[in-house]
């Protein structure tokens, strides 16, 4: 039997699909609920061998709420010159190009990618963009305070290098 497994619920519900998140989508049993709306560059056959991409688009290509869409060629134009002026134009897939033309396009949708290049030209040019799924799960970070002092550490101590006295373990969420 297979048991759904639902997105964090903050997680955003427009989003544009890498094509490794497609893969782990499919891996995961991930269920897209309803109220997702999904956009997957049709050229994802390029991105994935053979097998895979027809594996991959005879599983979702009957689901109403994904979309596979091709951008306008200015759009890929625009892509290709936010690619060029970040520096990342040599690292960026033709495939890649293609999810930032495809974002550009759909500005109220979030790039759903673990690729650095893609990341990276988005956090240049405001574009949103998220890790996947499995490395989106808030994190807890921890730090050490002082019991007296209040001094914090990112670093486990036994005791306060300021004042002497014991620290105490917390975390914040990431
Ligand atoms: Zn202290």
């Amino acid at each position: 039997m297979v048991q759904e497994r639902h997105l964090p619920k903050n997680f955003p519900k427009k989003l544009i699909l890498d094509s490794t998140v497609v893969i782990q989508i499919l891996a995961k049993d991930w269920f897209l609920t309803d109220d997702c709306v999904v956009i997957i560059p049709a050229n994802i056959t390029e991105e994935l061998k053979s097998f895979e991409s027809n594996l991959v688009l005879s599983l979702l290509e009957n689901k109403q709420n994904i979309l596979f869409l091709i951008p306008s060629s200015s759009s890929f134009s625009k892509a290709v010159n936010l690619a060029k002026q970040a520096g990342e134009y040599g690292r960026l897939s033709s495939y890649d190009l293609t999810i930032i033309a495809l974002a550009i396009e759909n500005p109220e949708f979030t790039i759903i990618s673990d690729d650095n290049a893609i990341q990276n030209l988005c956090k240049i040019f405001n574009i949103r963009v998220e890790s996947s799924f499995f490395k989106i799960t808030k994190k807890k970070k921890y730090f050490w305070k002082c019991t007296v002092c209040g001094a914090k550490f990112t670093k486990k101590l036994v005791h306060c290098p300021d004042c002497g006295s014991p620290l105490k373990r917390y975390f914040s969420k990431v």
